[in-house]
């Protein structure tokens, strides 16, 4: 049987202590970094079961940004993991997914909102720090507004789409220490909110710390 996605092409196996830059961000925080073309990106899901809310946008124009729309049309496939490849709005190729430990990632689901929330668990939830707000904080340091919050991807989040066509948030099968990793194919700001959700499995209920370590272009 074919498997269009298996995307078979040798995994970079890259010592974190060769990183070039070393974030640690913590539980429910926001944070950003532009990564290089030919850089790669590792996000570490550091205790295992944490949503990682993830937007790039192209570095030198921000109105070209990750589509999940393209992205998941292009590859023809619901999830996200190694071999896929990120497309912008403008249907070009943003990053590649160069290695995954944890092999289930999601983009469709979109990111926590107080209004999804208090829709979704109650009123009394409204106030509860939500992946848009920390996207919305993040994304203000680049001089851009809540509409240019698209989808975005939400890697270690199992979100199995079912028989139905339903969508399903059910528990995360990341495990300590698993990690994806990405080389951007442009100049990207990468735009994440390490989710703060305590009412959905998502995060284990138990909002946790990431890293994310940048590593230099291959030489050659
Ligand atoms: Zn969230």
């Amino acid at each position: 049987m074919s498997n269009r996605l298996s995307g078979f092409f040798a995994t970079p196996v890259r010592d974190p202590k060769d990183a070039i830059q070393v974030h640690n961000i913590p539980a429910q925080a926001p944070w950003s970094g532009l990564v290089k073309r030919g850089q790669s990106i590792r996000i570490i899901d550091l205790e295992g079961q944490q949503a990682v809310d993830t937007l790039f946008y192209r570095a030198d124009n921000f109105a070209e940004r990750y589509s999940s729309q393209d992205t998941l049309r292009v590859q023809g496939s619901a999830y996200v993991s190694t071999g896929t490849r990120l497309i912008s709005n403008e249907g070009r190729l943003m990053l590649t997914v160069t290695a995954d430990t944890c092999g289930r990632h999601d983009t469709s689901a979109g990111a926590c909102s107080c209004e999804s929330n208090t829709v979704r668990f109650g009123q009394h939830t409204r106030y509860l720090h939500a992946c848009r707000e920390n996207f919305a904080i993040e994304v203000a340091k680049h001089g851009m507004s809540k509409r240019d919050i698209v989808p975005n991807i939400n890697f270690f989040m199992n979100v199995p789409v079912e028989p139905s066509g339903n969508l399903a948030i059910v528990d995360g099968v990341s495990k300590p220490g698993d990690y994806v990793e990405l080389k951007a194919e442009m100049d990207v700001l990468c735009v994440i909110s390490n989710c703060p959700q305590i009412n959905n499995p998502c995060n284990g209920f138990n909002p946790t710390p990431i890293r994310v370590l940048v590593f230099a272009a291959d030489k050659g």
